[in-house]
């Protein structure tokens, strides 16, 4: 176990921005994460739970609590259920499943950050997500004390979603997660922009690495990567819309997507349409190569992003009358923010 003091969030987050957090605490065992939930709760303060901060912003004012971190590695095998340690890189998850043939992942391949954050946002690319994979997760139930496993019915996935990150937002600390995965292949079509990536390149192998290897070459292309770009990737949801709402949106010209996982309208299409892609308000840059990113090229602070955000979510209200919502989470005291909000009416 790792205890270090004022660690700038900014060294913590891919998007780089953040004031200090008073502790944080690499955990290495069970018994280490009940110390640490324990060494907060003696001393007062709320706790986060990080991973490889690449869905997380944090705030200028910086966290006065404590971090937890799970850096507890590895990945074994038993009867087709592969079981990832949360401290474990999540690509590394991907990368082992397509060595061993597996299916059920390979379009997941470099979604950066670590294992025991996939399934609190439900990660998800190119038609696949982790919750059609999902069995269990070993967790510790910060509310109770206790370790248990929670399964798939329990975290109540949907699309960008889990109790996770909804009505039990930093409850659960997960240990670990397990994945059923198949042998086999995908099944053709492919998401749109792997088919068009097949036909430019000629491709004819469908195995699992094979597509891991197409969905790393396109994500290349258009996704910053963390280690040298910050960012927080998709800012922005996409936007779900039923059978119903077509005709309307249609009429408005805005395209529709079908697929397996819904209707939607491409929020980074809305972006571009509203002229927003490439351009640069307060050292945030709109990604020409994908709109939903935002890049920190030269921000300093939160309030920065934040402004730029409301920029661009009016921007495109006014345009289109669809409202964007934040993807990515906001790293604060949720008993704070829960008494501000009372405060406020
Ligand atoms: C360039 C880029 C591209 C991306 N592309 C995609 C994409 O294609 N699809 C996609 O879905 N996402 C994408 N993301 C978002 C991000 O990679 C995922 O959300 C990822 O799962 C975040 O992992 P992390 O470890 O960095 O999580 P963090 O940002 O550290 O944490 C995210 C949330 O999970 C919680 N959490 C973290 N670890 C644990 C744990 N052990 N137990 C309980 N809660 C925990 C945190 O409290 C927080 O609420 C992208 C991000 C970037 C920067």
């Amino acid at each position: 176990m790792k205890i270090s003091e004022n660690v700038p969030l900014s060294t913590l987050t891919t998007m780089r921005l953040g004031g200090p957090a008073r502790y944080v605490i690499e955990v290495e065992s069970n018994s280490d994460i009940e110390y640490a939930y324990n060494f907060a709760k003696s001393r007062a303060l709320p706790t986060f739970i990080i991973g490889g901060g690449a869905n997380t912003l944090a705030h200028d004012e910086g966290f006065n609590g404590v971090i937890i971190k799970n850096a507890m590695q590895g990945i074994t095998e038993e009867e087709g259920v592969i079981t990832a340690m949360g401290g474990t890189e999540w690509d590394a998850v991907v990368e082992y499943a397509c060595k061993h043939e597996y299916t059920g992942i390979e379009a997941l391949s470099k979604i950066p950050g670590l294992a025991g954050a996939a399934p609190v946002q439900n990660i998800g690319a190119y038609g696949q997500d982790i919750s059609k994979v999902f069995v269990s997760a070993s967790v510790y139930d910060s509310a109770t004390g206790e370790f248990k496993t929670m399964s798939k019915d329990d975290f109540k996935f949907s699309y960008r979603k889990s109790v996770m990150n909804t009505t039990e937002k930093n409850r659960y600390f997960v240990i670990s997660i397990s994945l059923k995965l198949t042998t086999g292949r995908m099944e053709r079509p492919f998401y749109n922009s792997i088919e068009k990536y097949i036909f430019d390149h000629n491709e004819t192998v469908f195995t699992p690495m094979n597509v891991r290897k197409m969905v790393s070459a396109i994500r290349a292309e258009k996704l910053p990567d963390p280690k040298t770009t910050p960012s927080a990737g998709s800012f922005f949801k996409n936007i779900y819309i039923t059978e119903e709402e077509t005709f309307a949106v249609t009429q408005k010209g805005i395209p529709i997507h079908r697929g397996n996982d819904g209707i939607k309208i491409n929020s980074g299409w809305l972006i571009e349409q509203a002229g927003l892609a490439g351009q640069v308000y307060n050292g945030i840059r709109v990604s020409d190569k994908a709109a939903l990113v935002l890049i920190n090229e030269s921000a300093k602070s939160f309030s920065d992003l934040a402004a730029t955000r409301d920029f661009i979510i009016t921007t495109v209200f006014n345009k289109f009358g669809y409202r964007l919502e934040q993807e990515p989470i906001e790293l604060v005291d949720q008993g704070q923010k829960i008494a501000d909000l009372l405060s406020n009416g």
